[in-house]
């Protein structure tokens, strides 16, 4: 590599007489564009654990545990040009080239989330936030500090505001009106039960003592008889319907805000995961525009189908050099666990007669998921129930019998959250990527047994056997519906112990993950996902340089400490030699 590169430049010298610079300008010429030096890089070029987690020969581990295998990574061209030794890669350095001194943090490839929702993660950020606020002035003072930046008119939104522990005094219209006169306002709250508006926002969506009120909810009262501001229940949609689809620029500025969230938070690609025609739109013109702080690896949703039909007749996009790239369909096949909406082979534990719901009861549109697995697109199916990931794999496996050429797409099942023992096998028979979410486990482990009952719940969140199955995995976080902090991810996976430490000795611990695989699940195998694991997911000389550098070092922590995983931070991110983000 470098040896060709000083062969070929000797060449080009020999060819023009007016090539007469000496060695050092000759280095400013070439040298690197960034050089991480004094760091514990851990390249992952060393080959995949075991399906027991075993490690490999050749990974850096020996009787002192883990340790680096190299120090430094130098960049040059958007490329890794050299990983190695400090000393080494100091020889890199040119006139215009940036030495950092990490000082001993550590480097890893790229992170990359397979499964987000950066534009709902944008929306989010930007609504008021009023989680943890106690009382209505200070919830409406939070209030009076955005309208100050908000052109008077226009829809300011907020969430948070905790119905269960205001049920005893609850919000109206008056003073929030008072002090936000000129803008609609709609301030949803904590669990979606109640909502709160001004009379601005009454005003704006028509809504008076003549509005009818949906069975279920309730439009409260003033001393008037005219609404007060406060929706209840199934009341909430009245007012919530009414604020009004945001502009494309509102959207694009959803996806910076996303994005520059997931830049801080060490991420150097996305999935993101259903897309429809007008945030496509966003997306393309943010590309264009060359405005993508990292790469978006999109995936269109089935139930938009104009827009399915319009790539489909197109085929997929495999632009090598973009930041975005759009090969891969999600589909939604049942509902979610909690609510008892994901398909089970037999009756939910806690509700006897009933199994969920799915496929076409559920809007799965089979046929149009058909033509794009014909056409060449990946396949992205959300299946959480154990009936609904046995008919996803049954749908692909029936397709693929008649599109051979579709096996090799890498299609994947979102979450794959219940397996049936018996389907386990099928991931890797059909080539079929298990796509999940450390933070789920977590989160749903309090109620999760009650649904399923102590004999399914072994196949739930079940990392391992999927791996012992010989599955392909890639994690991510489905955010924001979960916290995609990579540091709660890696905890999660590694210990199956939430952010409280809970439970001692963790949730179904035999489930549990290493490092060394948490580590490619959020690298290079979600790279695999994503058909990318030959430009990065490893730092190796030749590959994209998508980096991400961190406080901790999650290898040694681990073994030492695992609970303080937790107290990682993000110190620097990297794409395409760019430093997209830096503390
Ligand atoms: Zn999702």
């Amino acid at each position: 590599m470098k040896l060709s590169h000083l062969a070929l430049l000797a060449t080009v010298c020999g060819a023009f007489a007016a090539c007469t610079q000496n060695a050092d300008e000759s280095a400013g010429a070439h040298g690197a564009d960034l050089i991480l030096s004094n760091a514990r890089v851990y390249t992952l070029g060393w080959r995949d654990p075991r399906e027991d987690g075993r490690l490999a020969a050749g990974a850096p581990h020996d009787e002192g545990g883990w340790h680096p295998d190299a120090q430094a990574v130098v960049i040059r061209g958007g490329e890794i040009a050299y990983v190695g030794t400090t000393r080494e890669a100091l020889a890199f350095r040119g006139d215009a080239t940036r030495v950092v001194d990490l000082a001993g943090a550590t480097v890893i490839p790229g992170l990359v989330d397979s499964h987000t929702h950066v534009f709902e993660l944008g929306a989010a950020l930007q609504r008021v936030n009023l989680i943890g606020v106690e009382t209505e002035a200070e919830a409406i003072a939070r209030v009076v500090e955005r309208a100050r930046s908000v052109p008077a008119g226009e829809w300011i939104l907020g969430h948070g505001w905790d119905e269960g522990a205001w049920a005893n005094h609850y919000p109206d219209k008056a003073a929030l009106s008072q002090a936000v006169p000129e803008h609609p306002v709609f301030l949803a709250s904590l669990h979606g039960f109640a909502g709160w508006a001004n009379q601005r926002a009454l005003d704006v969506a028509g809504i008076t003592a003549a509005t009818a009120v949906p069975s279920g909810g309730e439009i409260r009262r003033g001393a008037d008889g005219e609404p007060n501001g406060l929706f209840l229940n199934r009341a909430v949609p009245v007012i919530a319907a009414a604020v009004p689809p945001p502009s494309p620029e509102a959207l694009a500025e959803q996806l910076l805000a996303g994005l520059g969230k997931m830049a801080r938070d060490g991420y150097v690609t996305v999935h993101e995961a259903g897309l429809d025609t007008r945030q496509m739109q966003v997306l393309e013109e943010l590309e264009a525009g060359g405005r993508l702080p990292i790469r978006v690896y999109a995936m269109i949703s089935l139930r938009d189908e104009d827009l399915m039909r319009a790539w489909i007749a197109q085929g997929p996009d495999r632009d090598d050099d973009s930041m975005l790239v759009t090969r891969t369909v999600k589909a939604y096949y049942d509902g979610a666990l909690g609510s008892r909406g994901a398909r089970l082979l037999y009756d939910y534990a806690d509700k006897p007669g009933h199994r969920g719901v799915s496929g076409g009861n559920y809007g799965f549109n089979e046929d149009l998921m058909e033509q794009a697995m014909a056409a060449g697109f990946q396949v992205a199916i959300h299946a959480i129930g154990d009936a609904g990931n046995r008919e996803s794999l049954d749908i692909l496996e029936r397709i693929i019998d008649k599109y051979p050429q579709a096996a090799a797409q890498r299609h994947r099942i979102e979450h794959a959250q219940v397996l049936h023992p018996d389907d386990m096998p099928r991931f890797a028979e059909l080539g079929v990527i298990a796509s999940m979410e450390p933070p789920h486990a977590m989160e749903d482990k309090s109620w999760a047994e009650e649904r399923l009952g102590p004999e399914r719940i072994r196949g739930a969140y079940a990392w391992r056997s999927l791996r012992e199955a010989g599955a392909a995995l890639t994690f991510n976080a489905d955010n924001p519906g979960s916290d995609h902090d990579i540091f709660y991810g890696l905890h999660s996976a590694i210990t199956r112990q939430d952010k409280n430490l809970e439970p001692e000795g963790g949730w179904y611990p035999e489930q549990a993950l290493t490092v060394d695989e948490t580590l490619r699940a959020y690298t290079l195998w979600s790279a695999y996902a994503g058909f990318r694991e030959d430009d990065t997911g490893k730092l190796e000389q030749g590959r994209w340089a998508d980096v991400t550098v961190m406080d901790i070092d999650p290898f040694v922590l681990t073994e030492v400490s695992p609970d303080d995983l937790l107290n990682g931070r993000i110190l620097m991110t990297i794409v395409n030699g760019d430093v997209v983000y830096e503390r």
